[in-house]
């Protein structure tokens, strides 16, 4: 069978990967913790379900909605932006998507050429690397600093002239690290003064703990604004992973090249979702800061114990997202393997803990757990993880 160069090249996402597989031993009895995917466990608020429900019960499924989505969505997004960013789009600035991920993914198909470079952290999400190189272009890895951070030095090191975007992820999955607006606005300021577009995926914006501040590039003046490509989405702030419901916002001409593709691909996310999401957006948002509070406590709580397992040492204390990211090259060493993903597979098997390897996020030697899981079974996966290093020192 032949396939496309596309299809050949292109790696299944590893933090799907673990998870399934953590999912198919717990089908077969096995009580394995997953801490490898980023979903997180509280039950969509009650006030989203039921304008679903509403949704149904009037008969909004039988329809299409335009394929960037309904008119009254873009509207209750362009105010929740206005509400928490303090800036202001036009909702035809704003296109809806099947997730972040596929308005990510669109975005790659609208703006990467053949060859275009697109500079992503090293470490950052997986989704990144395979979306750039289905479009076409090369992803090129930015090195970061002790805080995981890109610096200007490194930018400029990583910058050639075949560069055209750079994706910006804060809070950042895998690290937790957060940007401080003087670090966004320098950053900013470099991809200006290069002519480059900058892709601002805040889906993690509304998970920050222990006082620190969320900022963004599209709050860092007009020219900067203008440069930047806001992503964001319902499903980690609400708990909403499984109504698969992201959005753009940005200049009107990305916008309109945005929806012709979307017009031609998904056709428009699920109805009964986007009601859904207006009620989101829209509603009280208390229950946003009671998840954001449970995360900070596991955070917390977990840290310090990942901290005492033998040969993890968190190099930097996450500030927002919900994973932890330990290097764990001394854990290797102590249980003798040369790779982080077959300290994974023994933790998978041996210890019944799924994680995944920090190589899927471009650096090897890490592992990344994540917290979006009940205390108990996570204070158990911690013990577990720390009961397997324990036998072999
Ligand atoms: N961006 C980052 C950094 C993520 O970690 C994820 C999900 O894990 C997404 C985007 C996609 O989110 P969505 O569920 O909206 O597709």
């Amino acid at each position: 069978m032949k396939f496309s160069n596309r299809a050949m090249n292109v790696k299944p996402s590893a933090t799907v990967g673990v998870s399934n597989k953590a999912k198919q031993m717990i089908r077969n009895g096995i009580d394995v913790i997953n801490l490898g995917i980023g979903e997180p466990d509280f039950t969509t608020p009650k006030v989203i379900t039921d304008a679903a429900i509403d949704a149904i019960q009037h008969g909004k499924t039988s329809f299409y909605t335009p394929a960037s989505g309904l008119p009254e969505l873009k509207t209750a997004i362009a105010n929740r932006i206005r509400m928490d960013y303090g800036v202001s789009y036009q909702p035809q600035q704003i296109s809806v998507a099947n997730g972040a991920k596929m308005a990510l993914y669109v975005l790659m198909q609208a703006l990467v050429d053949q060859d275009d470079e697109v500079l992503l952290p090293q470490p950052s999400w997986v989704s990144y690397s395979q979306q750039v190189e289905l479009a076409g272009g090369k992803p090129v890895l930015v090195a970061t600093n002790d805080h995981f951070k890109i610096t200007i030095d490194s930018l400029n090191e990583a910058l050639t002239t075949k560069t055209t975007l750079l994706i910006l992820n804060s809070p950042a999955n895998p690290t937790g690290t957060v940007y401080s607006k003087d670090e966004l606005q320098a950053i900013g300021r470099w991809a200006v003064d290069h002519g480059l577009l900058i892709i601002s995926d805040d889906i993690y914006g509304k998970l920050i703990y222990n006082g620190q501040k969320f900022a963004s590039l599209i709050q860092c003046g007009d020219e900067i604004a203008e440069s930047t490509i806001l992503v964001n989405g319902v499903s980690k702030a609400y708990s909403m992973t499984g109504w698969r419901i992201g959005y753009v916002a940005a200049a009107p001409q990305i916008i309109s090249k945005v929806n012709a593709i979307l017009s031609h691909s998904t056709g428009n996310p699920a109805t009964v979702s986007q009601y859904a999401a207006i009620a989101a957006f829209k509603g009280d948002q208390t229950n946003v800061e009671q998840m954001r509070q449970a995360f900070e406590t596991r955070l917390n709580t977990i840290y310090p114990l990942l901290q005492a397992v033998p040969g993890f040492h968190i190099e930097q204390k996450p500030q927002g997202a919900f994973y932890l990211f330990p290097n764990v090259e001394k854990a290797m060493a102590i249980v003798g393997v040369d790779t982080s993903l077959e300290l994974v597979t023994l933790l998978l098997n041996e210890a019944h803990v799924a994680v995944v390897d920090g190589a899927a996020f471009g650096l090897p030697g890490y592992l990344r757990l994540s917290y979006a899981t009940g205390l108990e079974d996570l204070k158990t996966a911690i013990s577990r993880i720390n009961t397997f290093m324990t036998q072999y020192v």
